[in-house]
């Protein structure tokens, strides 16, 4: 008989993870807690369900990342697409869904099916032998993340997130900013220019203090805080620890000479960093952030040259458990020291319920491959799959590495004849090479 797989986590991923598996005859063991064990953010027993808003987020498929991402998973014949686009709610241009009927479906599609077990137990263990797929998310129980962070190192699994904004390089104005680490500090030209700059003299700091003090804030409902947020605080905090805290912080000026102004020194710096082997995406170093979307957007704008910043994830403080994925997995998401177990959904450090369902599509697929005998060759990068596959598995700075929603920006740059101008037709250029490159793989995968 054929090798059951367990899925520990019926969430996004696993739940698309079961699917996938099951459709290649393979059966799966879903281990899964609810409603026995809860969490802070479910409310029932039911697989896959959406803890908070409702929404797949856009469906446009030619100029939207997440939509290319819908459009990919309908094309694997995806679960969580099928019983999205049959409970579909209208909003415009967004996939909005009837919460309680969609999670319903897909716990009764999967429940019914022969290949299906639903074990309703915490796991508390890593499995001892495979295969096994680990997606129990953000909200990961307490004993399992135990054993995670022993298996991994307690450095390599982050309970918390605390993000800084990152920002499309290609928005960035470079007449304004440059490039250089302090002090010119590195041994090799790129070491000695991995930090992006942005000057602000007086005035635009005062400015920019009183925008984040006035600015509207999140606040955060788990009281765990206190002691990771010390060696990690919010922009704003430190701002209203005292007007000057920020510029002998993230901000200070020194070791940085600005070649459009060599002769004037700036009162303050914005720093960010790469945030992808491309170089297509920067973080914004040390702004992790309460401040809501809107204000972010509207604050973060004020800093020279980043006045027409597009921005590929807006910072953010919640509880999240994922571990460092670049280290941990290999290009198939197995756990290197333990390749029995497969990681997949948001605790690999992607965000969002279409990313976690797509990463749970592809360990579905990749696990069941291991048990049939054959392998898959490579998901193409090309793809809004194989871009966030890559990110997670190696292409993602390690030491800097936070969850992140698909963006073109994780997607190797499209050449187009003066494509840098004219966005839609370089989101088309992204979207369309995409779409045969996927078909491509499903043709042979
Ligand atoms: C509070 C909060 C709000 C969010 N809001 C949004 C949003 O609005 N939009 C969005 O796109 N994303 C949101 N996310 C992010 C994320 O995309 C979702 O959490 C998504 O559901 C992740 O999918 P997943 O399959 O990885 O995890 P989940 O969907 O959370 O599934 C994991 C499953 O594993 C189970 N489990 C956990 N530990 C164990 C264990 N030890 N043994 C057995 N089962 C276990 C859980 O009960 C759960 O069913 C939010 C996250 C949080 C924490």
């Amino acid at each position: 008989m054929t090798k059951a797989i367990h899925i520990i986590g019926g969430g996004m991923a696993g739940s698309e993870a079961a699917w996938q598996a099951i459709n290649l005859g393979v059966p799966v063991v879903i281990h899964e807690m609810r409603p026995r064990v809860g969490t802070f953010a479910h409310q029932t027993g039911n697989l896959a369900e959406m803890v908070c808003s409702n929404s797949f987020r856009s469906d446009d498929d030619e100029q939207n990342a997440v939509g290319l991402l819908h459009w990919e998973m309908r094309a694997a014949g995806g679960l969580i697409m099928e019983m999205a686009d049959r409970h579909r709610l209208p909003a415009g241009g967004a996939l909005a869904v009837d919460r309680e009927n969609f999670a319903q479906s897909v716990t009764d599609r999967l429940r019914s099916h022969p290949l299906v077990t639903v074990s309703e137990a915490e796991v508390t263990a890593l499995p001892d032998d495979g295969p096994a797929i680990i997606a129990t998310g953000p909200l990961t129980s307490g004993a399992l993340a135990e054993a995670i962070a022993q298996e991994a190192g307690q450095d390599s699994l982050a309970f918390f997130d605390a993000i800084a904004p990152i920002v499309h390089a290609d928005s960035i104005d470079m007449s304004k900013a440059w490039m250089q680490s302090r002090y010119d500090k590195g041994e090799t030209e790129e070491e000695r220019t991995a930090y992006l700059n942005c000057p602000m003299d007086r005035d635009t700091y005062e400015a920019f203090i009183d925008a984040l003090l006035a600015a509207d804030k999140t606040e955060f409902h788990e009281g765990e805080t206190a002691k990771y947020f010390d060696g990690c605080l919010p922009i704003e905090v430190m701002a209203e620890r005292g007007r000057e805290t920020l510029r002998h912080g993230p901000m200070k000026p020194v070791g940085l000479t600005n070649p459009h102004q060599p002769d004037i020194k700036a009162h303050a710096v914005v720093q960010l960093r790469r945030d992808n082997k491309l170089g297509t995406l920067f973080n914004i170093v040390g702004f992790q952030t309460k401040m809501k979307y809107g204000a972010q957007t509207e604050v973060f704008r004020m800093i020279p040259g980043l006045e027409n910043a597009r921005f590929a994830r807006l910072g953010g403080i919640h509880r999240n458990t994922f571990i460092n994925s670049p280290t941990l997995l290999d290009h198939e998401m197995r756990l290197r020291s333990k390749p029995h177990i497969r990681f997949a959904g948001q605790i690999t450090g992607v965000e969002g319920y279409v990313e976690s369902a797509a990463m749970g599509l592809l360990a579905g697929r990749l696990a069941a491959a291991e048990v049939l005998g054959h392998s898959l060759p490579p998901v193409p990068q090309e793809t809004a799959m194989g871009a966030l596959i890559h990110h997670i598995t190696g292409g993602a700075e390690a030491k800097t590495f936070q969850p992140m929603n698909v963006n073109f920006g994780l997607f190797p740059p499209v050449d187009l004849k003066g494509g840098r101008k004219n966005r839609k037709a370089r989101y088309k250029g992204y979207t369309d090479r995409a779409k045969s490159a996927w078909q491509e793989w499903l043709d042979v995968a």
